[in-house]
Parts: C-alpha cells; structure tokens; sequence
C-alpha cells in the first residue's frame, strides 16, 4: 500500500463530456507536475477538485451533489470547483458553504498554485473570467490519460453557432483552434505509452483550423495524426453536418487507420422543431449528407443526439422527428429530455412541454433507438471485425469487450493479456447493447503495461 505525503494528495471528479474528460487531465498533469499523488475521489485528499458540467439540469444538479460530497466527506480539505457550470454561474457555486475555490475555464493553468493558496485563505477564492474575452487555445498538454486504451485528445475549444437552447457558447466562449503541432507531439507522448487509439475531441471540432493562423484543415490534422507511429485508430468524437466535407469522407473511406464512424447531432427530426432551435441545417439538408456518406461508406457508423420536448413540440412534429430518425437508421442515439437552461432563449420560450408528455417521448425515442441499433448490429452478424479489446466484459469472466471501427460494442472470450490490441473478432450473436462473437485470427499490436488503477469518477448527465 503506496504512502501518500499528507497536504500531497488531489481527488478528481469530472461531470459531463469528453472535452471535460480531458480538461481534468490537463489539471492531473499540472498537480503530478507538482509532486502531487492523485488519489481516489472517496478516499481521504487534502483537494478536491469538481469539473463541472451544465449542459442540462441535471448536470447541474448532480455537480452539486459531487461538490456537497466532497465537502461532507472532509472538511478541513480545500474544495476547488471548475467547468462548465461554474463558469456560467459561479455566484451559485461559491454560495456552496464549503466551497473554497472556483476556477473558470481560463484560468485552469493555474489551478495548482490556486489551490495552494486556497489553503492558506479563509475566504473563498473567485477566479472567473469572462470567456469571450479568451481568443486562444487554452494549451495545457497532458503527460498521459486515465483511461486504459483509448486517449481523448482536445483539439478545439468554444463555439458561437447559439442554438437557442444550448448553454455551451456561454461556457466555453469563441472557437478556438489548437496548435496542431502541440496535438501530433501528444499524440506522440500517448503512443509511446501504448495508446491504440485516439479520440479527437472539441466543443465544436468541425470549426477547427477555420478560426487561426494554422493553416491546418481537420481532415490534414486527422492524416498527421493517424500517421504516429503506434496509433492503429483514429475516430472523431462529433461533428456538425456541414463540417462534412467530401474531403472527410473520403478520408474515412480510404484511411486504414480512420475511424468509419460520425457522430452527427440531429437533435430533432422536425423541420419547424429545428428551425426553432436555431440548428445551422435543416432535415432535407442532413437527409443529403447522410446519403452522400452513405454511398461511399455503406458500414459507417452514424450515432446522434435528439432532443424530446422542446418548446411548442406538438405530437405531430413528435412523429415527424420519430419517422425522420427511423428513415436515417442510426446505429446509436443519445436521447435527452429538453432541459431548460437559464440564459438561453429556449427556456423563456412559450409552450413548454409537460414534464410527463416529455417523458413518454423520451422512451418512445429510446425505443426506436434501440430497435435500430439492433437493426445496425444485425446487418455485421457472420462478418469478422476489428476489435479494439478495451477492458473485461463486467457480465463475465474471461471475456474482453471494445469496439470496431465504425462504433459497435462487441463482447468476446479472450484473456486479459490481450487488451489493448486490435482482435479479428466473427460476430455471432445480438445481446442487448453488445454483439457478441468469437476470436477469428491473431490479435494485432502489443499490450499496454499494467498501471496503479485510481477511481476518477466521470459521472454523466
Ligand atoms: S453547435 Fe449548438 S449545440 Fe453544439 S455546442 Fe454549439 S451552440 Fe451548443
């Protein structure tokens, strides 16, 4: 059992999206940097640190609750908030009693000698800026990632596309593009630690290289990226449809190493519902892009988010949205109740939808979600795929579970000595959210060494 220094040890607990995910990481590397042991959130540390999330109620709430957790569990310990959350309402943060420290999403490189000072100081210490005043990159690389086998790599921060009912452009600011040669060295760094593959992420990726002196496309950034030496795979976390471009299909299509998967936000299926929303296409338009990617990449793997309930909703553009997401047969989709959020024009709109309309809606899309990622996962049975052997399957023993190229979960029996390497892998049979198959050939690519394993809890919304 490793001794912890006492006044030496940090806790991290991380709300929301994978932009967060890595926005923690950034901290882990500047408190390591700093001689600090980072420990498990319900274990005993002398910080704490909550990144938060607000992109729906719930986010909010359930920050919170994480906040309040920590402070009960110990507290004479400092307890430092950052994210979204606190960056969009930090006057209710700091009104947390217990609470000593709130950091926007500006001043996160500063979060060590915050928190030192947090320490020394009775008084709750504020560092909130205000985020459209931020016109870089906030360039904080990290040394590793917490996750075994796929490494989330930020690329873009910000977005000002305000779709009326998102919260995001108030808490992350302007777009803003990263050095791409700050992203390829890290990309270096986490292949040289064994990392297969890479998740590119951003508030807005599809934004990326348009807003800088880079003259970087992401379609070039992905080629860079997918050409370090040890990456077998690159996937993109989600991007709009008119960031789409031919250039990136055919990137997809043809890269071996390229991801066959997009995450494209939907949100609703609804023409009069998405003019609303203020989304920047309309149904026709991602109905085309669907198809076009479709024609070049039959097995692409397209997942989405939709949003039930949203002011004025009527059951007829319910059905709209329902018919339009069953006719573009998503493989996966993230269905999210409409939550209000305070300051943006949405939750002021009239005709809120009833809580229980809402919720009968919500199950109606996930119903149909299911039934079409079903319909998706059946269409590969008898195939044999690549699978990137992330971590034991939690149902059985024996058995390893990843993902193929184009996004389906596969459990299969292997032993622990392949993870982290790409296995052949003959799916056989449907089993709830996974598809089950068998061992078809070598695995491909070394595992990573084994390494301490700390709870960080990532906790979603
Ligand atoms: S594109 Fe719309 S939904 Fe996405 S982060 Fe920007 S404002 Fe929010």
């Amino acid at each position: 059992m490793t001794v912890v220094e006492r006044g030496r040890r940090v806790a991290f607990c991380t709300l929301g999206c994978k932009v967060n995910q890595y926005d923690t990481e950034q901290m882990m590397t500047l408190f390591r940097r700093a001689g600090y042991t980072i420990v498990d959130f319900d274990q005993e540390a002398d910080i704490y640190v909550i990144n938060t999330c607000t992109v729906t109620g719930r986010g909010a709430a359930k920050s919170r609750q994480m906040i309040r957790n920590a402070i009960r569990r110990s507290p004479m310990s400092v307890v430092a908030v950052t994210g979204c959350y606190t960056q969009t309402a930090p006057d209710e943060v700091a009104a947390i009693p217990g609470v000593n420290l709130i950091v926007g999403h500006q001043d996160r490189h500063r979060i060590v000698e915050l928190c030192e000072e947090a320490m020394r100081r009775e008084v709750p210490i504020r560092a909130v800026n205000n985020i459209w005043q931020a016109r870089e990159f906030e360039e904080i690389p990290i040394d590793t990632f917490s996750q075994a086998t796929r490494a989330v790599v930020k690329i873009q921060e910000g977005c000002n596309v305000f779709c009326t009912f998102c919260i995001i452009p108030y808490a992350r600011g302007k777009p803003r593009s990263r050095d791409p040669e700050s992203v390829l060295a890290e990309v270096e760094r986490l292949a040289a630690q064994g990392y297969r593959e890479v998740v590119l992420t951003g508030i807005h990726v599809g934004s990326y290289g348009k807003d800088v002196r880079y003259r970087f496309t992401l379609e070039e950034l992905m080629e860079r990226v997918a050409e370090v030496p040890g990456i077998e795979r690159v996937r993109l976390s989600s991007i709009e449809p008119r960031h789409v471009t031919d250039r990136l299909i055919d990137l997809m299509a043809n890269h071996p190493k390229i991801c066959r998967h997009l995450h494209l936000s939907l949100q609703s299926g609804s023409e009069t519902v998405l003019r609303r929303m203020k989304r920047p296409y309309t149904a026709r338009e991602f109905r085309e892009k669907v198809e076009r990617i479709r024609s070049v990449m039959p097995d692409c793997g397209l997942t989405t988010d939709i949003i039930v309930g949203f002011p004025g909703e009527t059951e007829a553009e319910h059905r709209e949205s329902m018919a339009f997401v069953r006719e573009m047969a998503f493989s996966r989709i993230h269905v999210f109740p409409f939550s209000p959020r305070q300051g943006t024009p949405a939750a002021t709109m009239p005709d809120q939808v009833p809580k229980a309309v809402k919720e009968a809606r919500v199950r109606e899309m996930i119903a149909l979600g299911d039934e079409l990622q079903r319909q998706f996962h059946s269409r590969f049975l008898g195939q044999t795929l690549l699978v990137l052997a992330e971590e034991e399957a939690d149902t059985e023993e024996g058995w390893l579970e990843g993902y193929t190229h184009n996004y389906i979960r596969v459990r299969f029996r292997a032993g622990d000595e392949l993870r982290n390497t790409l296995v052949p892998v003959r799916l056989t049979e449907l089993a709830d959210d996974v598809v089950v198959g068998e061992m078809a050939g070598r695995a491909i690519g070394s595992t990573r060494p084994d390494r301490e394993r700390i709870w960080l809890p990532v906790v979603g919304v």
